[in-house]
């Protein structure tokens, strides 16, 4: 199975990702989560992607369309996969359907994670107290918003036309949210 969780910033990806890849017992790739980890580990890309980050703004498309060609080379990969936080962009959306063609693969399915905004700014305000994100504070919440209608929303046209985008309503349980992924996935 080869999924990609698309969502605004505090959707739940995190979590439902968690649990789909116990489920299918494929990998989870968070390109969030590999910047967050280089930065801890103090690498260039690392001090690269805080200034970003801490901005709410997007990483070049280049830098992650390479983190993520290197991810796919690993051998873990070949039996299907879960992108969380990519793609980002439709350069990105086009770069991975490129990639995997290379691969001489392509997606199963992209699932939407559709929450209205004002849940998501209270999430995250509380993620920032528990998790002490950098990025987790009211005034870049609000430029990842604007950033996530500008630049990621429209990759649901874009697998609309692929014929391929799954949307559930992101509101409820985590157990109840994961139901409804895990049906519009058979
Ligand atoms: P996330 O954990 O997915 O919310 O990502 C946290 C931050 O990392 C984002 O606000 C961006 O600054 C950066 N980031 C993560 N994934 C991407 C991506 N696919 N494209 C560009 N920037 C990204």
């Amino acid at each position: 199975m080869k999924i990609v969780l698309l969502g605004g910033p505090g959707a739940g990806k995190g979590t439902q990702a968690a649990k789909l890849k116990n489920h299918f017992g494929i990998p989870h790739v968070s390109t969030g989560e590999i910047l967050r980890e280089a930065r801890s580990s103090g690498t260039e890309l690392g001090k690269k992607a805080a200034e970003y980050m801490d901005a709410g703004k997007l990483l070049p498309d280049e830098i992650i369309l390479g983190i993520v060609d290197e991810r796919l080379g690993m051998p873990d990969m070949s039996k299907g996969f879960l992108f969380d936080g990519f793609p980002r962009t439709i350069p990105q959306a086009e770069g991975l359907d490129k990639l995997l063609h290379d691969r001489d693969s392509s997606l199963d399915a992209v699932v939407s994670i559709d929450v209205p905004d004002e849940m998501v700014v209270d999430r995250l305000l509380k993620r920032a107290e528990i998790e002490g994100r950098a990025d987790d504070n009211r005034e870049t919440i609000k430029e990842r918003l604007r950033v996530y209608y500008a630049q990621t929303e429209p990759l649901k046209s874009y697998y609309t036309g692929h014929g391929i985008l799954k949307s559930i309503h992101g509101v409820g349980a985590v157990d109840e949210i994961f139901e409804r992924i895990i049906t519009v996935l058979r």
